[in-house]
C-alpha cells in the first residue's frame, strides 16, 4: 500500500476535513526533497504542519523556523539560555516557578541539538520524502476511531504523553519519534496563538510503521462500528423532556420494561438475539413462523442494542 492509499482510507474512512501531513526531520547530508520549496518567511513548526495541511510542501531549515523553542526541541539549533533556563515561562506567566519550569523542561522528550539539518512537511499523498511520522488534525471522535484502530490489532490501550506545552515540536514529532508510539496533543499557548487550529480540534501523530496496520484496522471498523456510532443507532427515542420515573401506585415497583416486536416486520433472523448482553430475547415459532419475542423482559436494561441492530426496525422497548 503506497502512502495516497493509506491517506485516502484515513480521510474516508474518518471523514477527515484536512491532510494528514507527513513530517520528516532531515538527518545531515540528505538532500532536499523535489517539489518541496522553502517558504518565504519563517514560520513556527506548529504553522508549517497547517501550512502543509491546505496542501504544500515545505522545506525548513533553521532559518525558516520561526520558534526557537520549536527549532531547539526539534534538534536543529542550540536552545538559548532564556528559553533553557524556564525564565521566559515565568515571563508569560504560564508557569509559577522556576522549580516548576524546570522540571517541566526536562521531562519533555527533545532531541539533541545538530541532530537534525530540517524539517520536512507536506501532505501525506504528495509527500516525496520518507515520513518519522505522520500528523493528523482531528475532532475528538476521529481520535477515538484512531485509538480503536490500533486497539484492534494489539487489544492494549493507548500511553500518551503530553503537557500543553510544546506541542507540535515535542509532543507530535520528538515524543512519537522516540517511543514508536503515537500521541496525541491539544496544542499549546504558541501553536494556539499563532495558527488557525480550531478550538475543537486535536492533534494526533502516528509513527509511520503504525500508520498501514492502523489504517487496515480502520477499513474493518469503517465495515459497522464507525457508520452506526455516527448515526446513534442506540439513541433513545424522547430525551429533550424525560420527566421521573413512574412507579406502581400500588406496589411502589418502578422501572418495567415493555418490548414490542412487530411480527409482520420481524424476520426471525436473530440479530437481536445475538447482541442482546443480556439474553432477553429468542427466536421462537409463533402463528407458524419464526420471530423473535421476549422472554426475559425483567431483565432488560433498556441498553436499545437490539433496536439499532435489528435490520428490520421491528423493535421498541418502553
Ligand atoms: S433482529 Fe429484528 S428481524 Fe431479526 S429476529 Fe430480531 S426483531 Fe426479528
Ligand atoms: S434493550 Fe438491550 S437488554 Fe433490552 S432486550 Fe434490547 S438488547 Fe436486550
Amino acid at each position: 500500500m503506497n502512502y495516497q492509499e493509506i491517506a485516502q482510507i484515513y480521510k474516508e474512512t474518518l471523514g477527515l476535513r484536512w491532510d494528514p501531513v507527513a513530517v520528516r526531520m532531515m538527518r545531515p547530508g540528505e538532500k532536499v526533497p523535489p517539489d518541496t520549496v522553502e517558504p518565504p518567511q519563517p514560520l513556527r513548526h506548529c504553522q508549517s504542519i497547517l501550512v502543509a495541511r491546505r496542501g504544500n510542501s515545505l522545506y525548513l531549515p533553521p532559518r525558516s523556523h520561526a520558534c526557537p523553542d520549536g527549532a531547539g526541541i526539534l534538534g536543529l539549533v542550540e536552545m538559548s539560555p532564556k528559553l533553557r533556563s524556564g525564565e521566559l515561562y515565568l515571563l508569560f506567566k504560564k508557569l509559577p516557578t522556576l522549580e516548576i519550569a524546570q522540571k517541566m523542561i526536562s521531562t519533555r522528550q527533545e532531541f539533541a541539538p545538530g541532530s537534525y539539518e530540517a524539517t520536512l512537511v507536506a501532505p501525506l499523498a504528495k509527500a516525496q520524502f520518507e515520513p518519522d511520522v505522520v500528523v493528523f488534525t482531528l475532532y475528538p471522535e476521529q481520535a477515538m476511531w484512531v485509538c480503536c484502530a490500533q486497539t484492534y490489532q494489539s487489544g492494549e490501550r493507548q500511553n500518551f504523553r503530553t503537557s500543553g506545552f510544546n506541542s507540535t515540536c515535542a509532543d507530535l514529532v520528538v515524543q512519537p519519534m522516540k517511543t514508536g508510539e503515537m500521541n496525541i496533543t491539544f496544542g499549546c499557548y504558541g501553536a494556539r496563538a499563532s495558527s488557525e487550529i480550531n478550538d475543537f480540534e486535536l492533534y494526533l501523530s502516528i509513527p509511520t510503521p503504525l500508520l498501514e496496520p492502523i489504517a487496515q484496522s480502520l477499513l474493518k471498523l469503517g465495515q459497522k462500528s464507525i457508520p452506526e456510532e455516527r448515526r446513534k443507532i442506540y439513541l433513545q427515542p424522547v430525551m429533550d423532556k424525560i420527566g421521573n420515573r413512574r412507579s406502581s401506585p400500588k406496589t411502589g415497583e418502578s422501572g418495567q420494561v415493555r418490548i414490542y416486536i412487530d411480527q409482520q416486520q420481524c424476520k426471525g433472523d436473530g440479530l437481536c438475539v445475538a447482541f442482546c448482553p443480556s439474553s432477553v430475547l429468542q427466536v421462537a415459532e409463533k402463528d407458524g413462523r419464526q420471530v423473535a419475542q421476549a422472554i426475559k423482559p425483567e431483565l432488560c436494561s433498556m441498553c436499545y442494542t437490539c433496536v439499532g441492530q435489528c435490520p428490520q426496525k421491528a423493535i421498541q422497548i418502553s
